[in-house]
């Protein structure tokens, strides 16, 4: 069996196992930005097909090499308005969104194409030099997404603190659960906490995430 194949058999045991919401599984998007097509092929022979991706040209030229696979693709990386039109031709989640210019691009680059799901993404650890929302401005976002016929708002991302201490990071995941469950409320599409990477999805999952991005811990280090 391949290493790929053994890692994601062994994190999805782990997901099982540890999951905290009692009505659903912890989805699972394998990143692979830095990763050869030929290691994304693999995993997807292990059963996996929700793909994570930062960079957008990197991302194309590995979509064409899997153009015979049914793969969901995931845009997880900063937004740049001049990339929205390729972001939908190319995604059918994006996780980053973070500002209505950036919403509103890709509302209209949609068009007549299959709406967006999307997330919006929270600056939990409230650094400047993160991207994201600050909690406070979380509400104003998901009312105007609510407003845009193309896409579907499906819930909240984040990238906590930089940290090893486990309170820190308990903490910050506990904040953004009662926001999501408030917006769960608010919002009928709403269904997704997306935190948690190879580092901490066990302590994300335990804390309420219910999609975790996991990269290193499937793929081995980036190129
Ligand atoms: C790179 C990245 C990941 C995966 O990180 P790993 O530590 O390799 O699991 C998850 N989410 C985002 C937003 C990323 O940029």
């Amino acid at each position: 069996m391949s290493l790929v194949k053994k890692n994601i058999i062994k994190i999805i045991e782990e997901l099982k196992k540890n999951n905290s919401q009692k009505t659903e599984n912890v989805r699972l998007v394998a990143v692979s930005k830095g990763q050869d097509h030929s290691k994304i092929r693999e995993a997807f022979d292990a059963g996996q097909y929700i793909f994570g991706e930062n960079y957008l040209q990197e991302a194309i030229n590995k979509q064409k090499a899997l153009k015979d696979l049914e793969i969901e693709w995931h845009f997880i990386g900063p937004i740049q308005s001049n990339k929205c039109k390729l972001i939908t031709e190319n995604f059918s989640w994006a996780h980053s969104v973070d500002r209505i210019k950036v919403a509103n691009k890709l509302n209209d680059s949609l068009k007549d194409q299959a709406s967006l799901n999307v997330c919006i993404q929270v600056n939990i650890s409230n650094e400047d030099s993160k991207s994201g929302l600050k909690i406070n401005e979380i509400d104003s976002l998901a009312d105007y997404i609510n407003t845009l016929d193309k896409l579907t708002l499906r819930g909240l991302m984040a990238i906590p603190t930089n940290t090893s201490d486990d309170e820190i990071l308990r903490n910050e995941y506990k904040q953004l659960k009662v926001i999501y469950e408030d917006l769960r409320k608010k919002y009928t599409s709403v269904d997704t906490l997306s935190m948690g990477m190879s580092n901490d999805y066990l302590l994300a999952i335990e804390n309420g995430s219910n999609l975790v991005r996991i990269g290193s811990k499937i793929f081995g280090k980036r190129a």
